[in-house]
């Protein structure tokens, strides 16, 4: 049977959106937790764009290195040619060209500049350029898939095919999409192209997660894998995005006729972690409701929940808060503090790191991590998390690439 594959898009999709945005490092960091955590793709950058050079090229050295283990990073762009060439240039192996496909946007966006025709024909000199210059993995974006006629969708998919394209991803750019539509349209696509289909769904009507996993479900039963993709606390273009942590769950406990397969190993102990770092470094707190990791998605009170949960926590839960390495027991931090950060000194810089297991060889060596910790708090404008800290005295070359940014 065909299986369901994750990439997460927070470091393209969500940083692009209004009002909220990640450092380099922060970005770093996410990458980092996505490989942990098993997930099998990071959408992570936009690698024509001179602002993210020095941040691709830290983050392929990191995983030349081997600190991103089988995580593919894989680069956006516009399906043009010159988009292409400036990502391969960047050293980005794997891409997903994005083009708009419904009438909606190519009479109202581009204004008679393109016809459907044409717009096939611009994704597949593109696609062809990204093959023949040894791009290793290709996904064609149909952006606002959802609102575009399916005969033409399929006509666009076969191209890409042709092009030689290994996924087409279904925009549903606005979250315009319902569970079971969006079901029986997959399941169309997947039996007229007959390669994997990514799921990109937004949230404006509240149904991003139950339309993600429904289309994986037509997926599948049209015979080809699934890729969703998410965002981290669901955070994305205005209401957001498919929560990542809220998709897997639903994968795993809701109702299903059949047992879907996730390929990617994931360890969902890193669920909390990586949620609320993430939270963190946007600045948004997680909501009391958020499904696993919000305040409230383990808490009873009213007299009938409270006596249930006590009884048998299954009365009131699907899932254990330990799979997700909550630990709801861990006492706040109390009492005398040190932390380094961008006026930070030796002391207190060798203290903190003594704390997370880390000694320095030489004071010439430890002058030059403190160094680099005291731009990157100024570079994240944040007291800098353990992990933080950790990959810095790590990989101090490619912490200093990535954190420099010279317009
Ligand atoms: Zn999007």
């Amino acid at each position: 049977m065909s299986k369901i594959y994750f990439i997460d898009v927070t470091n393209r999709d969500t940083v692009q959106a209004s009002r909220i945005n990640l450092s380099k490092l922060q970005k770093t960091m996410v990458n980092l937790y996505l490989c942990e955590m098993g997930i099998h793709q990071s959408e992570f950058a936009f690698p024509f764009a001179e602002n993210e050079r020095n941040y691709v090229k830290g983050n392929l050295e990191l995983q030349a290195k081997g600190a991103m283990k089988s995580l593919v990073l894989e680069g956006w762009c516009r399906a043009i040619v010159g988009d292409v060439e400036a990502s391969i240039a960047a050293g980005v192996k794997d891409l997903n060209l994005s083009i708009s496909t419904s009438d909606q946007m190519i009479v109202h966006k581009f204004k008679g500049r393109l016809d459907r025709d044409a717009i096939i024909h611009e994704m597949m000199a593109a696609v062809r350029y990204a093959k023949q210059n040894g791009t290793r993995t290709i996904g064609v974006n149909a952006e606002d898939a959802s609102r575009t006629d399916m005969q033409y969708l399929i006509e666009f998919g076969l191209a890409a095919k042709e092009a030689g394209t290994d996924r087409l991803r279904y925009c549903d750019t606005l979250g315009f999409e319902t569970p079971h539509a969006i079901r029986e349209r997959i399941r169309t696509l997947a039996e007229g192209v007959k390669i994997p289909i990514e799921l990109h769904c937004h949230n404006d009507l509240g149904m991003a997660v139950a339309n993600s996993v429904a289309g994986a479900q037509g997926a599948i039963e049209g015979g080809v894998d699934a890729y969703i993709n998410t965002s981290i606390n669901g955070l994305g273009e205005r209401a957001g995005q498919a929560d990542l942590l809220s998709c897997i769950l639903a994968l795993k406990f809701a109702r299903w006729e059949t047992a879907y397969e996730i390929a990617d190993d994931i360890d969902l102990s890193m669920s909390s972690k990586l949620a609320n770092y993430v939270s963190y470094a946007f600045g948004v707190p997680i909501p009391i409701n958020q499904p696993g990791v919000g305040a409230n998605a383990f808490a009873h009170e009213a007299g009938i929940h409270a006596d249930g949960a006590l009884k048998d926590h299954r009365n009131y839960e699907l899932y254990d808060h330990e799979l997700l390495g909550l630990d709801l027991e861990a006492p706040p931090p109390r009492g005398r503090v040190i932390t380094t950060g961008e006026f930070g000194g030796l002391a207190g810089f060798e203290y903190v790191y003594g704390q997370i297991g880390v000694i320095f060889d030489c004071d010439k060596q430890a002058s030059e991590v403190l160094n680099l910790v005291r731009y990157a708090s100024a570079h994240n404008q944040l007291p800098l998390t353990e992990d933080e800290l950790y990959l810095i005295a790590s990989y101090p070359e490619q912490v200093r690439t990535i954190m420099t940014i010279t317009p």
